[in-house]
Order: structure tokens, then C-alpha cells, then sequence
């Protein structure tokens, strides 16, 4: 298989606390050969599993890229026990213009597992799935919801909440069928989905 394009300029298996990026090939409408920086940051203190958090797989999905670069700020390697590798803008071009989408409209969360011969996200995505994932016990990737366009997603919770304040007995299930050309109310389902997976289940449609 041919080798990954992407360079990584952190070791990913060495101590301490390091700040890094990874190098992602790339032609922009300013250079034909030109590289995207991907921030990437390893905080290994001794022995224990490995943690992978990203954030920005979706640059307009501000929340989780905020949390993760917080993460990386305070989190020091006597404060770890094992390695945390945090990516918190894993689509930079994306974020910079604040898009779901990567500038040449792919969607990063539709690339995996990626190539290495492919487009710049299946790139990344395949040095994620070939060099990060395979490293760590758990990967948490940080996605938002677009509470503003989904307006009946408090009437919902709030109707979640009561159901959870009956007996188990006179519970039952919940399923939603999501429309895909809906795209918030497929998006809010499956954020609704996830707060409770015994109540709550999404068919698409
Ligand atoms: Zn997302």
C-alpha cells in the first residue's frame, strides 16, 4: 500500500507533553502546492490506555473544537495516566472558514476510512485511521448540534424528560423516522438519540 502523504511532526509515542501538526498536501485557489496545518497535540505520563479526542471534523461545529483546545491547554503529562492525543481542528480549512464542509466540498465525517491515494480528507483520514486510531482504547469525536434551527429539539427533550419520570414499567420507545433532506431534524434526532438509547430510536428513511 502506498505510504501516508501526511507528515506528522509530533512523536506520537514519546513522553511528555507535545505540541505539533500534521501536514496534509493540498491545492488552494493561492498555490497549487500547498499544505494544510492540522493542530495535534500527544500528553502521555506513564503507563495506561491511550485517549484520542477531535474536535472540528466539522469546522462549524465551534463547541467541540473550544472544548479540545481547553483540554490541550490545562492538561499537563503528570495529570495523565497513559497518553491523550487530541486533534481539536481536524478539518483547519473548514474551520478557518467556519463551513461543515472542507473548501473542495468533501465531508470529513463521510471520508473515513480513508486512502492514501485519495483526496486531501481521505488523506487524513486514512493517516487517522492507520496511525491514531490503532494506538488508542477509545476515540472521542465531538460534534454539535444546531440548537437554533432546531426549534422543537426542547419541546422534544422536555417531553424525553417527562417519559423518564414514569415508572419503567409504563415506559416505552420512541422512534423517529429522520428525513434526510431535513438535514437539522435528521442531526437533532440523532443528538436526541444518543441522551437516551433505551427510550429513543432513529430510522432513516
Ligand atoms: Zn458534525
Amino acid at each position: 500500500m502506498t505510504e501516508s502523504p501526511i507528515l506528522c511532526s509530533i512523536d506520537l509515542d514519546a513522553p511528555g507533553k507535545q505540541v505539533g501538526q500534521l501536514q496534509v498536501p493540498r491545492s488552494s485557489n493561492m498555490a497549487g502546492w500547498s499544505n494544510q496545518y492540522v493542530p495535534i497535540v500527544s500528553i502521555a505520563g506513564g503507563d495506561g490506555p491511550t485517549a484520542v479526542v477531535l474536535g472540528g471534523v466539522h469546522g462549524d461545529e465551534p463547541e467541540g473544537q473550544i472544548a479540545a483546545l481547553n483540554l490541550l491547554r490545562r492538561l499537563e503529562p503528570a495529570q495523565v495516566h497513559g497518553r491523550l492525543i487530541v486533534i481539536p481542528c481536524v478539518s483547519m480549512d473548514a474551520s478557518l472558514e467556519y463551513s461543515r464542509l472542507w473548501p473542495s466540498g468533501a465531508n470529513m465525517n463521510r471520508s473515513f476510512p480513508g486512502s492514501p491515494d485519495g483526496s486531501p480528507d481521505e488523506q487524513l483520514a486514512h493517516f487517522l485511521s492507520t496511525e491514531v486510531f490503532p494506538r488508542s482504547e477509545i476515540v472521542v469525536d465531538m460534534h454539535a448540534l444546531e440548537f437554533m434551527a432546531a426549534s422543537c429539539f426542547t419541546e422534544l427533550v422536555a417531553w424525553l424528560t417527562r417519559l423518564q419520570e414514569l415508572e419503567p414499567d409504563d415506559r416505552y420507545r420512541i422512534r423517529f423516522r429522520s428525513n434526510p433532506t431535513i438535514l437539522w431534524q435528521k442531526r437533532s434526532l440523532r443528538a436526541l438519540s444518543c441522551f437516551d438509547t433505551d427510550i429513543v430510536t432513529i430510522e432513516s428513511s
